[in-house]
């Protein structure tokens, strides 16, 4: 136990010093109760012989080594100092149990901020390939419930380790006392421990059971609440209910088990220690005549020993229970610092002035079987609004995560302005790329502060420019507070074309050279998608922004200066719509019928 404990104390974030200062206090704290304890012998001695010095002295080596102290200090061995002695000795121990408490209360809260600060830098900063597989549902389990257990884990290990020393130490004034009883208790309690050995297994393997249940549980809860309109829409809102009440059932059930293996070990700890006594204090009375001081004392000391090891154990099980979470935990720490994405070269793009060129671009994602990407050349000129289009699955949202380097391309290159994008800083790369998505992600913010979010030095006047482009001034004009309205939870509820030009005011304000839209329209009713096709009329006029558009309507596309039409993660054409119309089948079929035409004019 004790190397797994350290490993995971390490890899949770303890460091070396941390640990040598809790278990320093723990010992000397440990260093009192020996000498608290064996100073109750001299006590009972001197009470049995009167203070009779001639005896006394006769009576161990201990007492030399008082009577010369206490020629040392000037002072004279008397009842009230013995005992006074002995209580300043059992104080000092409980100041040091209150340090050491206190001292790894304190770590133990750094550290849970810590871990918890850190695995939130790692998901922030982890590679795409690692949030297609994470469930939120489990990272938050694991940064709430699995952390404060791992946490906890690293104090019981060490109130253990303390049990374990201030077990040795009582051990050692029993042997002191009789070597041949403390032998005997030993053998007794030997015996004992494999009927305990099997308790603590179970309580053992039942600690995975309930760190599983909390992981299905958390995962579950997450994944649902996220997905509410989904659940109601498809009528499951009973079977969603009963899926809850059976992973409640079976976290009730593993926590219970464990519960009751924890009482069962508590319960069985006291009276077998003191029957072990007993049968001692019997032996010592009929078979050694050891003196009535010492029988005392040892009793004392093994009575005083049955809590200790009933904590010891308890502690030892509990730790045990705890440590599943400290593995999980660790085990995700190492998988996010592995995920964690490179930062790209030193280049800053500032600009874009010529264009963005994919020249052989292959890409495959991790799980999947087949390219995503298959070998992509094409140019998308700078200035310019290029629309992607293609069948669904044809690779377009591959294409523009490559751009901002959230998908690394497995080979091919991407170049801006001719600079390879590898030699690009991720960080500007991101900045030079403003980006719509087709469901845009409103926090809990002011209007003012959305518009902000990723450029939060924007001034006012820039903040006015990208809302009034973006065609949002006048709906913003109309709400109570302006710019200063609340929105999301507990905020304004927009609709979907609001949230859209609010959005698009957002990748505006950033005043970025490369804008992408991801199928910005496609929620849109007709009148809001209109307002919106405005608003992205307006910044490729007023704007030299180059514009990448992924779009399936009709009514965007004709927006575009070239069309690149992606099939099959290749470019299948590239041209004007009506050199599309032409050429190319996939688009003919796609857009014969539609009333392109129409809405080109
Ligand atoms: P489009 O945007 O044109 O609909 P995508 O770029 O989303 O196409 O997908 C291209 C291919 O990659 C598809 O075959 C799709 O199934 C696959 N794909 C997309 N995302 C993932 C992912 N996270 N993991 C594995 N395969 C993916």
């Amino acid at each position: 136990m004790l190397p797994g404990f350290f490993k995971n104390a390490w890899a949770i974030g303890y460091t070396q010093f941390w640990m040598f200062s809790i278990l320093s206090i723990q010992l000397i704290a440990v260093l009192f109760e020996g000498i608290g304890l064996s100073a109750v012998l001299p006590v009972l001695q001197f009470i049995e012989h009167g203070g009779n010095f001639d005896v006394l002295t006769n009576s161990g080596p201990h007492w030399k080594y008082l009577i010369k102290a206490a020629e040392i200090l000037d002072v004279s061995i008397d009842l009230p100092l013995l005992l006074i002695a002995v209580f300043t000795l059992i104080l000092l121990r409980q100041l040091c149990i209150y340090a050491r408490d206190v001292y790894s209360a304190s770590v133990q809260l750094r550290i849970i901020s810590h871990v918890r600060n850190k695995a939130f830098d790692g998901f922030l900063f982890a590679d795409l390939d690692y949030h297609d597989e994470a469930r939120s549902g489990q990272l938050v389990n694991e940064l709430t419930t699995e952390l404060l257990n791992a946490a906890a884990s690293i104090s019981t290990g060490i109130k253990f380790i303390g049990h374990l020393l201030t077990s040795g130490i009582y051990c050692a004034i029993v042997f002191a006392l009789s070597s041949y009883l403390t032998v005997l208790a030993f053998v007794i309690l030997l015996c004992v421990a494999v009927i305990l050995l099997r308790v603590m297994r179970k309580i053992h393997s039942l600690g995975y059971l309930v760190t599983q249940a909390n992981q299905e549980m958390s995962t579950f809860l997450v994944e649902r609440i996220k997905s509410i309109r989904l659940v109601r829409l498809s009528n499951i809102e009973e079977a969603e209910r009963q899926a809850l009440q059976s992973f409640t059932e079976r976290q009730r059930k593993s926590l219970f088990e464990q519960r009751k293996m924890l009482a069962l070990l508590g319960v069985l700890i006291e009276p077998i220690v003191l029957a072990i006594a007993l049968i001692l204090i019997y032996f010592a009375v009929t078979e050694l005549g050891l003196e009535l001081t010492s029988i005392l004392l040892f009793s004392f000391i093994l009575l005083r020993l049955a809590p200790i090891v009933k904590e010891a154990i308890i502690h030892r099980q509990s730790y045990m229970a705890q440590v599943a979470s400290a593995e999980v935990l660790i085990e995700r720490l190492s998988y996010l610092e592995k995920s964690k994405e490179d930062t790209g070269g030193p280049i800053n793009l500032i600009e874009l002035t010529d264009g963005i060129k994919f020249s052989d671009l292959q890409f495959r994602y991790a799980s999947a079987s087949a390219n995503a990407l298959n070998g992509l050349s094409f140019e998308i000129p700078a200035g310019k609004m290029t629309a992607l289009v293609g069948p669904s699955g044809a690779g377009k949202s591959t294409i523009v995560d490559c751009l901002p380097r959230l998908r690394k391309p497995s080979s091919g290159q991407i170049l801006f302005d001719g600079i390879p994008q590898q030699e690009i800083s991720a960080r500007s790369l991101r900045q030079a790329i403003a980006f719509v998505p087709q469901h845009p992600q409103i926090f809990n913010v002011t209007v003012a502060e959305h518009i902000r979010y990723g450029y939060p030095d924007a001034t006012d006047e820039a903040v006015y420019l990208a809302a009034r482009l973006a065609q949002a001034e006048e709906f913003i004009g109309h709400m109570e507070h302006g710019y200063d309205t609340m929105l999301g939870e507990g905020g304004i509820h927009l609709s979907g074309g609001q949230r859209q030009r609010l959005d698009l005011a957002r990748a505006l304000v950033k005043q970025a050279p490369i804008l992408v839209l991801d199928e910005p329209t496609s929620n849109l009713d007709p009148e809001s998608e209109e307002k919106f096709l405005f608003a992205l009329e307006t910044v490729r006029r007023e704007t030299m922004t180059t514009l990448i558009v992924i779009a399936h309507k009709p009514t965007t596309i004709r927006l575009a200066d070239r069309i690149a039409v992606i099939e099959n993660g290749v470019l299948a054409a590239l041209g004007t719509h009506h050199e599309l119309v032409a050429n190319n089948s996939w688009y003919q079929l796609a857009y014969r019928d539609r009333d392109y035409d129409k809405t080109s004019g």
